[in-house]
């Protein structure tokens, strides 16, 4: 399809998304996908290094960072100023924080995420891969009508999206927000590489596409499952106003997740976080 097709299209999709949520700015995805998935093995995840050991459940946890509104650091990080570059924080307003979920829809775990956020009335971004929201078009409609965004992860989740050539990082971007539009209605209006692989050409491709681009701030490494007290400790004691928080639905075993937001969620809030949405 050629790219004016596509741009004609999307401004369609976006309206009927528009209309069907009484005007709500909606949509934001993540993708994934780098040879284990398809294996069924452990996604790497979207850190940017490292791999960690399990450990056992958590006893005591920190204290929350105490919220200094006013205190923010600058949204966008350095080395990336063309095109924009990717977000790293919220705007600087009040005590918000975002919490962004990726690699998913998973049958297995979206279910017990979305089931979490409702509890605590939290809307949360989740990036999703472009494959997996065709596998479960019935995922991605839970997510949205649970309030919560779906950014563009690429439809296959490469390792390194900057070594792809250009025609395949479009592909990549189209393909999943085509999946995500297919399966929500709506078109993704923000975009997270996978690993927080950026460049010149990914930010281009993903301005092109109408989209911004999503980085974040707080990393517990949960997808390397290194222990729900290492993941809850990470979250309480490096949040702070404008933070967004890296999570995991997908991808592999991610009960440390559920377990560690469990613990942590209530935590935030109490100390007088609150949730919004890049
Ligand atoms: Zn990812």
């Amino acid at each position: 399809m050629s790219r004016g097709v596509f741009k004609a299209r999307r401004t369609v999709s976006r309206r009927s998304v528009l209309l069907a949520l009484g005007g709500a700015s909606l949509l934001a995805a993540c993708g994934p996908d780098k040879g284990a998935w398809h294996a069924g093995g452990e996604l790497p995840g979207d850190s940017h290094s490292g791999e960690v050991s399990a450990d056992p459940m958590p006893s005591v946890f920190p204290s929350v960072a105490p919220p200094t509104p006013g205190q923010c650091p600058p949204i966008t990080g350095a080395g990336t100023p063309r095109h924009g570059g990717p977000q790293y924080y919220l705007p600087c307003k009040g005590t918000q924080i975002a919490l962004t979920v990726d690699d998913g829809p998973d049958p297995q775990y979206t279910p017990h995420m979305l089931a979490l956020l409702a509890k605590y009335d939290i809307r949360a971004t989740f990036c999703m891969i472009g494959r997996s929201a065709a596998a479960h078009p019935d995922l991605v409609k839970q997510v949205v009508a649970g309030g919560h965004h779906i950014a563009n992860h690429t439809y296959t989740h490469p390792l390194n999206l900057t070594k792809q050539p250009a025609a395949q990082i479009r592909a990549e971007l189209h393909r999943a927000s085509e999946a995500i539009s297919n399966a929500s209605g709506g078109q993704p209006t923000l975009f997270r590489a996978p690993g927080g692989a950026w460049s010149d050409a990914v930010l281009s491709e993903c301005g092109a596409l109408g989209m911004r681009p999503l980085d974040w701030s707080v990393d517990p490494r949960d997808w390397s499952r290194p222990g729900v007290q290492h993941i809850v400790d990470t979250i309480l004691t490096r949040t702070r106003p404008g933070a967004i928080i890296l999570e995991h639905d997908g991808g592999g075993n991610r009960d440390q997740t559920v377990s560690a937001l469990t613990i942590a969620l209530p935590r935030l809030l109490d100390a007088g976080y609150a949730f919004a949405q890049p």
